[in-house]
């Protein structure tokens, strides 16, 4: 199983709404193994296809929580969102090197489709609602740095930008 490229800041595939809604079976589930070995290699908890160049809306999570293992979500969707807001760093594998403190409702649900195609609803906390959240930004062509402030976003981007020159 390949390992898949994963796209970076600047690819204009991370900035597009994921429009296709992948139908199960032995392609899509190809394609789930390779994004979860590809989220493996890079260290990462979760990866959304918009990161794999695709315009699929569709992620994987495993944030290694108690009870909470591997996930493939197809056409996840937040219905419900509260506890708060928490401030948590995060960082993405598609802005490998910075990371940033983002505000996020605490709690989520989440509803989608496994990858058998039913229907599935996560009642998610912590670092898998974070991580949720996150991902699903990812479809909408959202990334964590534009829930920053306007000046944090630019020193992060600049950052990155140093630390990514060949
Ligand atoms: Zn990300």
């Amino acid at each position: 199983m390949p390992v898949l490229k994963i796209e970076t800041l600047g690819a204009e595939v991370l900035r597009r709404r994921a429009e296709e809604v992948p139908a199960p079976g032995p392609e899509l589930d190809r394609l789930v193994q390779d994004m979860f070995e590809t989220m493996y290699d890079a260290r990462g908890i979760g990866l959304a296809a918009p990161q794999v160049g695709l315009g699929m809306r569709l992620i994987v999570v495993d944030v290694d929580e108690e009870g909470a293992g591997k996930l493939a979500l197809i056409d996840p969707r937040i219905v419900e969102s509260g506890g708060g807001t928490e401030r948590v760093e995060e960082g993405c594998l598609s802005i490998p090197g910075v990371t940033g403190s983002v505000d996020r409702p605490a709690t989520c649900v989440v509803e989608g489709l496994d990858t058998q195609g039913n229907p599935v609803r996560i009642d998610a906390d912590g670092m898998m609602a974070r991580c949720l959240q996150h991902e699903i930004d990812h479809l909408d062509g959202v990334l964590f740095i534009d829930r920053l402030s306007p000046i944090k976003r630019s020193m992060l981007v600049k950052k990155y930008r140093k630390l990514s020159k060949p």
